[in-house]
């Protein structure tokens, strides 16, 4: 390793690979975005702050209960109870070891739609656990009927997703709640994406905690929450679930936790309570707008094309037929944007965040519309 010790010479080094990544402003395949400047400047001061050791970090602690009582008041549970996390893999994680733990069955099974995230791959690999996959109807939903049949006496928890990954689509989670009800199930909600969009969309979903059967969710603040990485969300109705994934800690100045990490991120906490605090509901509803008018800007652009969407955008996620998909992908990636696909049905996938403005998509749409034309004449 060369010893380079002057600051400066080091910075260049860092500032030098922080050049190599791709700005946001290229990104439509990220769920991710610039953090909200507020949330930068509160981060940095918590740098040093461990969320997992709150009897020294008490103010941490203090502000960790307040963020997670106003996302519950989002989600219409103030008193609900939970942690920031390091982002929706973890949630699923905890959610479905919470699940577990409270039925304790010989061969535990959870139920996710055949679009669920790649994190319950994870979560039933780490847990072992099976996961079985339920159908989804024609505009990608989970369908219910799926859901019933594949429901046995080992099954201890079933997700519903509100906002998928690749289609940004809204589970029928009244229907999950009344099935999980009916048969007493742990429901999960994975809302690492539409925690925060959902609840300001003009059209009412009911996917929280106003349905009775909705026993815990994800939401991510590093997501559309407009805080820094990493940043979860992990609500439960009831503490009696959290209490499920408690371990003692004998040499800490707490007697137990309930979190999957030890050490974690006060700086995390703090950046999320503070870009709450300083936009607040409506502050985030005019996002949400912003978002959705830019992907229907784009989806208009593409009607022009006629290029239409597998399904009509619920949110600001956006998954387009284009023809010559792998060829097209290929082609814009060359021309330097960062896009991606959706696994089935094959559709060229975008995320409109809040870092997409009307110039880049003008930008964008022209090219896409060189990557068509030129490969459709070869
Ligand atoms: N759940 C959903 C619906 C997601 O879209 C994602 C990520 O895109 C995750 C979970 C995983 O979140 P993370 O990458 O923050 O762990």
């Amino acid at each position: 390793m060369d010893n380079i010790t002057k600051e400066e010479d080091i910075l260049n080094l860092v500032r030098e690979a922080k050049s190599e990544d791709i700005p946001y402003e290229r990104v439509f395949s990220s769920m991710c975005t610039y953090p909200h400047p507020i949330a930068v400047k509160a981060h940095n001061l918590f740098l040093s702050s461990n969320a997992g050791d709150p009897g020294i970090f008490k103010g941490t602690n203090k502000l960790e209960k307040k963020v997670i009582s106003m996302i519950g008041d989002l989600l219409h549970k103030r008193d609900a109870c939970g942690y920031i996390s390091t982002g929706g893999t973890e949630s699923n994680i905890q959610a479905i070891r919470m699940a577990r733990n409270l039925k304790q069955r010989k061969k535990p099974n959870f139920i996710v739609s055949e679009m669920g995230h790649f994190s319950f791959e994870k979560t039933a690999d780490i847990l072992g656990i099976k996961l079985k996959k339920a159908e989804v109807r024609d505009d990608l939903t989970i369908d219910p009927d799926s859901v019933e049949r594949l429901i046995d006496d080992d099954t201890i928890a079933i997700v519903g997703i509100a906002g998928t990954t690749e289609f940004g689509q809204i589970d029928p989670i009244e229907e999950l709640s009344k099935i999980a009800l009916e048969n007493d199930i742990f429901l999960h909600i994975d809302g690492a994406f539409g925690g925060f969009v959902i609840p300001f969309l003009d059209e009412k979903y009911m996917f929280d905690f106003e349905l009775d059967g909705v026993s815990s969710i994800s939401v991510d603040p590093h997501k559309m929450g407009m805080s820094v990485i990493p940043s979860g969300a992990l609500l439960t109705r009831d503490k009696k679930y959290l209490k499920r994934l408690e371990i003692s800690t004998p040499y800490l100045s707490s007697k137990s936790q309930f979190t999957l990490t030890g050490t974690r991120s006060g700086a995390s906490i703090a950046a999320t309570y503070a870009v709450l605090m300083y936009l607040g509901w409506d502050g985030f509803k005019s996002i949400v707008k912003s978002c959705l008018r830019m992907t229907n800007i784009i989806v208009e652009g593409m009607r022009d094309l006629d290029i239409n969407p597998v399904i009509d955008p619920k949110m600001n996620v956006l998954a387009l037929n284009v023809p010559k998909l792998c060829k097209v992908f290929n082609t814009l990636w060359k021309k330097g944007w960062c896009v991606s696909k959706t696994r089935k049905p094959k559709a060229l996938r975008l995320v409109i965040m809040p870092h997409i403005t009307e110039d880049i998509i003008d930008d964008f749409l022209k090219d896409f519309k060189r990557a068509l034309r030129d490969n459709l004449i070869r």
